[in-house]
């Protein structure tokens, strides 16, 4: 394979050429580094290298040089990833240019030693280059507006499986590859495998079986089972696998939860470009694999009971695992909107949460997105990049409300995004697909039929725990109820009804002895990642404790 490109871009020549030669030292033999010392330099080689077809893995760029010159090399090269190359007392102006710039970090010349100051950052640049997307011959031949494409296409990007869409109505490869196949025709969406099989129809688990996904698990007992992969439950995983405990985590979509939704997380520590949620995914699962835990996905929990004291989790195929000790992260999910029109055409212009596989087919058109809180925000940044004009219908006064100051101030400044605010969505109409939407606008007492293709519905999420009643205790909404919240039985110092042990349960543990929860499903939690994050890396202590104890 042909090596991808690096391009310093730095005015001054000694600076250049030192990290040329610390560049060449340890990435020399997998890519070639290149150099220009101004802007109208570098843009005439990345022309030349678009022009070629040649891949730009990295940009490393003086911080100094004028804003064109970014705006210009990122419409050559999208994926590349991009660096400033600032000094200390310019540190503030770079940090602001990354917000500005969409850029992925910053380095301080004069970039030496190089072991510390250069190639981590380089390292991770790299690394998230080589792991973004690429076609590499799966094929997903359907329409844009059928359900059952969407989940397809959504199953692949949440894994950030590379694959190519074929739109059976424009793309002319789609029907040569169909042929005159009557069956294959009629029964879309038919995925395409590298080796030219052909999957009619099939379902995420039979995708992820013939793409080398682990859908079962290799054993039937461990020390810890956790009970879905979301920003959480991958913490767990990775305390509890590096502390020696044997880790399974079953997962049913793909590993990185509502997280890998987030276009982007600006508020994560130690990211101050922030990072996509399917970035902070791809790099957890790395971790957690690093320590050995066992990742099954797509493979649902069906079931939860105790016996003998120890916990048995039933999955959708019927198997079984048992366990020392459970952790629950399940997570919530979007709830769902209730006007007239919208359950048939949910995954055929109509999407809960800020699905990304819809983002390209976005380009150009006018789309619409309900709810008025971080969530919908950062949807409404993310599309606005791709789509003519964005529209958000908030039911509150105003964003503030609900939504973090640094996203209003982005959406303020962005001049494709339209909020409407005391505006909601009172019917969808269409038969197939999404044609239009009627709103209705409180401020002006009026309603209005509005066309568009896209509806993206971001209105509060709730957990659905009803599979887990009535092994754990949880509230009047489902959240799961742990440590001092659970509700204490009578006389019985402050132990929950029904709990035998001599001890209080854990902080987050549930009213049954050795089952865990975290994150957004437990009751009182902070609904952040790393709020999610921290609870995970905490709740294996407690299950180190939980273990230790003779009594359980
Ligand atoms: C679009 C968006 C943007 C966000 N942006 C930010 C942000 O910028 N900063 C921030 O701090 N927070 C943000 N959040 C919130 C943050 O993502 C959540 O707080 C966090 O993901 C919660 O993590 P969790 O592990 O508790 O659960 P989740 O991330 O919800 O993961 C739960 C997982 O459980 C799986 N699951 C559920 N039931 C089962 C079952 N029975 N069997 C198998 N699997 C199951 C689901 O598939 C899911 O993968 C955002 C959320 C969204 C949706």
């Amino acid at each position: 394979m042909t090596r991808p490109f690096l391009l310093i871009l730095e005015s001054n020549p000694a600076t250049l050429q030192q990290m040329k030669r610390d560049l060449e030292r340890k990435y020399g033999a997998r890519y070639r580094i290149i150099e220009a010392s101004s802007g109208s330099e570098a843009l005439v080689t990345l022309r030349r290298l678009k022009e070629e077809n040649e891949p730009v893995a990295l940009i490393l760029t003086d911080e100094r040089l004028p804003d064109e010159f970014l705006e210009r090399a990122r419409r050559l090269f999208k994926d590349a990833r991009v660096a400033l190359l600032t000094t200390f007392d310019e540190t503030q102006r770079a940090i602001e240019a990354m917000k500005e710039f969409r850029v992925d970090d910053y380095l301080i010349k004069p970039c030496r030693p190089a072991e510390q100051k250069l190639y981590p950052v380089i390292d991770d640049l790299i690394a998230d280059w080589e792991a973004r997307p690429v076609v590499e011959g799966l094929r997903v031949i359907g329409s844009r507006f059928s359900p059952a494409g969407h989940q397809i296409r959504d199953f692949l990007v949440r894994n950030c499986v590379p694959f190519e869409w074929l739109d059976i109505g424009r793309d002319e490869t789609a029907r040569k590859l169909l042929g005159d196949s009557p069956r294959e025709t009629s029964a879309l969406p038919v995925v395409v495998l590298p080796d030219g099989t052909k999957l009619i129809q099939p379902t995420n688990a039979e995708i992820a079986e013939k793409i080398g996904l682990k859908v079962r698990p290799e054993g039937d007992f461990y020390d810890l089972v956790i009970v879905v992969g979301g920003p959480s439950g991958l913490a767990a995983a990775v305390y509890g696998a590096s502390e020696g405990l044997q880790t399974v985590l079953v997962e049913r979509h793909a590993p990185g939860g509502q997280a890998a939704l987030s276009s982007m997380i600006e508020n994560y520590l130690g990211f101050p470009a922030g990072l996509s949620g399917a970035d902070l995914a791809r790099r957890t699962v790395a971790q957690a694999k690093k320590f050995e835990v066992e990742i099954v996905s797509p493979q649902v929990v069906t079931g939860l009971r105790t016996e003998n004291s120890s916990p048995v989790v039933t999955l959708s195929d019927g198997s079984e695992l048992r366990a020392h000790g459970v952790l629950l992260a399940t997570g919530v999910e979007w709830r769902r909107l209730d006007v007239p029109g919208i359950y048939k055409l949910v995954g055929a212009g109509v999407y809960y949460g800020g699905t990304l596989a819809e983002v390209f087919f976005c380009r150009d058109e006018d789309i619409h997105i309900v709810g008025g809180a971080n969530a919908a925000g950062q949807a409404a940044m993310h599309f606005s990049r791709y789509a003519r004009m964005v529209t958000m219908l908030v039911r509150g006064e105003s964003l503030d409300e609900g939504m973090s100051r640094y996203l209003i101030d982005q959406i303020q400044k962005t001049r494709n995004i339209n909020v409407r605010l005391r505006t909601t969505v009172i019917a969808v109409h269409g038969e197939k697909r999404l044609e239009a939407i009627t709103i209705f606008d409180a401020t002006k007492n009026e309603k209005q039929t509005i066309p568009t293709n896209a509806l993206f519905i971001f209105i509060g999420a709730l957990p659905h725990t009803e599979w887990l009643e009535p092994v754990v205790a949880r509230d009047d909404h489902g959240f799961i109820l742990t440590g001092p919240d659970l509700p204490h039985g009578h006389g019985n110092g402050h132990v929950p009804k029904g709990w035998t042990l001599n001890r209080d349960p854990f902080w987050l543990e549930s009213s049954q002895p050795g089952i865990f929860v975290v994150g957004d499903v437990r009751h009182g939690s902070v609904k952040r990642v790393a709020a999610g994050v921290g609870e995970g890396a905490t709740a294996v202590q407690f299950i180190h404790q939980y273990l230790a104890s003779a009594e359980r």
